[in-house]
């Protein structure tokens, strides 16, 4: 295949064999330094010129026919390069290096800056693309060489064989996506491919071969792939190099069409294959990129590469080919809004009540918007006359566990239900013409499409119950009614606003992120951040599912205080039912505030039997460490490095976690001694002996303490996992040793079960169960109210009762009647729906999948954690385990496109945090491990 193809690893050229070859051939000298390149060598030689030595496959004339063609862009007034003679007055020169003749050219350099390298690559290098190929493609157009009829790999005609011969060499995660997508691109060029054009096209208009001078004129470069093909694939390849240059909104390529339309115009076939094209471009590539990775492993340029490419590919998948198509052809079209005026369709008499089918939906509670009659059910809870809205992201049409923008939930029509026989009037002049289902009528500016039971009759005819109304620009191609909603603007324009014709107001409010996002920055104090440069607005989560504004879902991995999942029906109900009977504090005398104490009381070890409550982990930490200090009298308190307690004054002087705070162990309060972060992976002490290693570390410091007289200790604080680690468990025994030498010393020992109780582990409710120890005070937040501010403190009656002497406590709100019911049925959910038991299994799933990955993927250096309070540490060098920090930011980013919510934590932001909510389903598991799969295949 390689072989018959022309793609082979590069020629064995040194840049000491370039130079004596410029020298001899060419009487040319200066500084020689390596240019990139996928099969050829290419050097740089002195300021003026370029050495191409080709590969030894590569036909004489096929290096003529590029000689011969760069006489004729020059001609077109495009920037090429052209051929020098050598001594012997030859362009191709036949060259010995090592044992091999090869054929070496030199060229004029083209003066210029890669497109690629321009800084924020945006609409203005997207048309410069597209007006570059459209002008090349009309120079070309009737340029002809025996040179240029060779068959390569980059010939778009060959892409099926290319693909299906090197897709074995295509990671697994991605293989079936790759086959998929190029079979179905395939199917859709060939039902057009006799009527496309063709012709000597460049090739290879990409980012990387068009250069720009300080003057901004265009330069082209490398014709290496100059060839007879498709004419329409110049644009393709071009649209593809706007894929892989960091635009991340496949939309932007558009421009690049209107630009190349300006020069060429498109016929019908080739706007039909265009987007195909793309798509077989993009799997060319990866397949190709994955070959010669595996041929030619030191080739670092195909390895950088890589990344761009499987850009491209997920960019270009991204979008359905169908959307696709209808937008080129409107692009093509040059589709310019002709102004219309539309009157009623539907009588007086009859004004439709409009019901809400978005994100915001009241009707859509409780999951509901899952099952798949729910649209006729809010219809049919309305009654006739009843419509939805225009240009609304509809939740019924949100699909679970698929990449973000690829649910078509944009609805450009509406469904209104009128009565039996409504008269449908005529709104605007034109032809009505029957059509399968329903009819249209065609006027000249609009055509209105009506689907559903309609006689013919008076006017537009006599309706009855469901109909389907859709207005469309005649001159237009015809969009969906459903269309996924990345170019919702363009699909707005397409398909107009119809509540003229009903009589009442319904379009949707189209939501603005964006808008959102900068009136947040404006008046949300800022250094509270957001996940992710450019957030989905979440509006709507249930069970371990989120729900943007768009009605895209989102597997939620990170948030562990959803115990219970999202917007739980029981917690629903009594939220509600306790607010409207009472909602006060706990100095009154009420039922919930002894029974949550009574349930916490009975879940803790045996004499940890008094609870306090509070609003927040920071609360019950900042009150756990004044307990120790009122307790024992003495004020110093032990803390692990690298952890995180809270924000407050006393939890925030014991939190040293870099992420949070990069500068925290410059500023720790004397009453602070901090203790070795116990990190068993990438601590001081590694391996089965650390807990060992740790303790012996912590009896030097006691010592030390007590040298100086400052072993007075008033406790310790600590994670009985490591949190800000991503879920690092502590090595085996060292909780119990702390514990021990903390109880020696008459310190009191907290364990902050903020994170980690709950039955997150599975195994245990607690933590601190994990490491067999048990503490005198435990923290516990978060998941206790499953995101109602709710935290408890619970201790000895004793360490309780001595807090005394610091008067009484209060706290208003902590224990309040809502919060209390509510944390009462976090527990009853815990227990009923046997979410322990869950954690266990399903976050047992998820670790095992984990480890398989790990196998897979060498940037995995550890799986943490159990049952659902996992990590998974990204390294870049699995021997020093050097954090892969960009690596983590980018497979965030790209997790979120393939539908699931994680973040990185830990002091390197390194490791991808695994905590959803312990409602979640293994279905969900195995899509958020594909995805993951997919993600690291593609990020290389
Ligand atoms: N302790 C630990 C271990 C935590 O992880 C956190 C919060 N991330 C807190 C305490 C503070 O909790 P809150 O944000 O509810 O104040």
């Amino acid at each position: 295949m390689t072989d018959e193809l022309g793609g082979l690893a590069r020629p064995e050229v040194s840049v000491e064999d370039a130079a004596r070859v410029v020298r001899e051939r060419w009487g040319v000298e200066g500084d020689v330094v390596e240019l990139g390149s996928n099969q050829d060598r290419n050097f740089r030689i002195g300021a003026g010129h370029v050495l191409k030595v080709a590969n030894a496959v590569t036909d004489l004339t096929e290096l003529e026919a590029q000689n011969a063609s760069m006489d004729v862009l020059d001609g077109a007034g495009l920037r090429a390069p052209q051929p020098v003679e050598s001594v012997d007055g030859r362009t191709v020169e036949p060259v010995e290096i090592g044992g091999v003749t090869l054929h070496a050219r030199l060229l004029t350099y083209v003066e210029g800056t890669p497109l690629m390298d321009v800084e924020s690559f945006g609409d203005a290098e997207a048309r410069m693309l597209g007006e570059t190929a459209g002008r090349i493609v009309a120079a070309l157009a009737g340029f002809e060489h025996e040179g240029t009829t060779r068959t390569t790999q980059w010939d778009l005609r060959a892409a099926p064989d290319v693909v299906r011969a090197l897709l074995h060499h295509v990671p697994e995660s991605l293989r079936a996506r790759v086959a998929n997508a190029s079979l179905d691109s395939v199917a859709r060029v060939a039902a057009v491919s006799p009527a496309l054009p063709r012709q000597v096209i460049h090739g290879d208009v990409t980012d990387d071969n068009l250069v720009l001078d300080e003057q901004g004129s265009v330069g082209v470069i490398d014709l290496g792939d100059l060839m007879v093909s498709w004419r329409v694939a110049e644009l393709a390849v071009a649209l593809t190099g706007v894929l892989a240059n960091g635009c991340d909104d496949p939309l932007t390529s558009l421009e690049t069409v209107r630009a190349y339309a300006e020069q060429v115009p498109l016929e019908h076939a080739e706007v039909v294959a265009l987007w195909p094209l793309v798509v077989l471009r993009c799997a060319v590539l990866v397949t190709s990129a994955a070959e010669l990775t595996a041929i030619d492993e030191g080739n670092d340029y195909a390895a950088e590469r890589t990344s761009r490419e499987w850009r491209a590919f997920r960019l270009a998948t991204s979008i359905d080919p169908d959307e696709m198509a209808v937008l080129v052809a409107a692009t093509v079209a040059g589709v310019r809004p002709r102004p219309f005026s539309l009157g009623r369709m539907l009588p007086e008499g009859v004004r439709p009540r409009v019901v809400d089918l978005s994100v915001l939906s009241p009707s859509l509670d409780a999951g509901r918007w899952l099952e798949p009659d729910a649209e006729q059910a809010v219809l049919a809870a309305q009654g006739a006359p009843v419509s939805t809205r225009w240009a609304e992201h509809r939740l019924t049409q949100a699909r679970p566990l698929a990449a973000r923008g690829s649910a078509k939930t944009l609805a450009l029509g509406v469904d209104v239900v009128v009565p039996e026989g409504t008269l449908l009037h005529v709104p605007f002049e034109g032809e009505r013409v029957r059509i399968d289902g329903g009819f249209e009528l065609r006027g000249d500016a609009l055509t209105l499409v009506v689907r559903g039971d309609v006689e013919d009759g008076d006017g537009l005819g006599l309706a009855s119950g469901h109909l389907r109304v859709q207005l469309h620009r005649t001159e237009a191609p015809r969009a969906p009614f459903l269309v996924s909603p990345r170019a919702h603007a363009l699909w707005r324009a397409l398909s107009p606003d119809p509540s003229a014709l009903l009589g009442v107001d319904v379009a949707a409010p189209q939501p603005d992120p964006d808008d959102v996002l900068a009136r947040r920055d404006a008046a949300y104090a800022p250094v509270q951040e957001h996940y992710y440069a450019a957030p989905p607005q979440v509006e709507r989560g249930w069970r371990e599912l989120m729900v943007d504004t768009q009605a895209q879902v989102y597997v939620d991995v990170v948030n562990n205080v959803a115990t219970t999942g999202h917007a739980h029906p029981h917690l629903v109900e009594a939220a509600t039912r306790q607010w409207s009977l009472l909602n006060t504090n706990s100095r009154f005398h009420y039922a919930a505030v002894a029974e949550l104490s009574e349930r916490l009381a009975a879940l803790a070890p045996d004499g940890l039997d008094s609870v306090f409550l509070v609003n927040s982990g920071s609360e019950a930490v900042d009150l756990a460490i004044r307990l120790a200090q009122t307790a024992t009298g003495r004020p110093r308190m032990l803390a692990a490095r690298e952890a995180y307690h809270g924000w407050t004054l006393a939890s925030d002087a014991v939190s040293t976690s870099l992420g949070d705070n990069p500068r925290a162990l410059e500023s720790r309060p004397d009453w602070v001694e901090l203790i070795d972060a116990p990190n068993s992976v990438r601590g001081t002490h590694r391996g089965a002996d650390a807990a060992a290693g740790y303790l012996a570390d912590l009896d030097v410091q006691l010592d030390a303490l007590g040298e100086e007289g400052r072993a007075q200790l008033a406790g310790v604080v600590i994670e009985p996992i490591f949190g800000n680690g991503g879920g690092v468990l502590l090595p085996d025994g060292y909780l119990a040793g702390v514990f021990e030498r903390v109880r020696a010393l008459g310190g009191v020992c907290i364990s902050d079960e903020v994170q980690v109780s709950y039955g997150r582990l599975g195994e245990h409710f607690w933590g601190f169960e994990q490491q067999g120890a048990v503490p005198d005070v435990i923290t516990v937040a978060k998941a206790m109210g499953n995101g109602q501010p709710l935290g408890a403190v619970i201790t000895t009656r004793e360490i309780a009762e001595a807090f005394a002497a610091e008067g009484s406590f209060f706290s208003s709100s902590g224990g309040s009647p809502v919060s209390s019911r509510i944390g009462l049925a976090v527990l009853d959910v815990l227990e009923s729906e046997r979410l322990q038991e869950n954690a266990r299994e399903v976050g047992g799933h998820f670790r095992e999948r984990l480890l398989a990955l790990a196998d897979l993927h060498p940037a995995i250096g550890a799986v943490h954690g159990m049952g659902l309070y996992l990590g998974v540490e990204l390294v870049s060098d699995r021997e020093t385990f050097a954090p892969a920090t960009q690596l983590a930011a980018d497979v965030c980013d790209l997790l979120l496109e393939e539908g699931a919510i994680v973040q990185p934590t830990g002091d390197h932001k390194n490791v991808l945090k695994i905590k959803p909510p312990l409602v979640i389903t293994r279905e969900s598991v195995d899509y958020v491990v594909d995805a993951l799969d997919r993600v690291l295949s593609m990020l290389g």
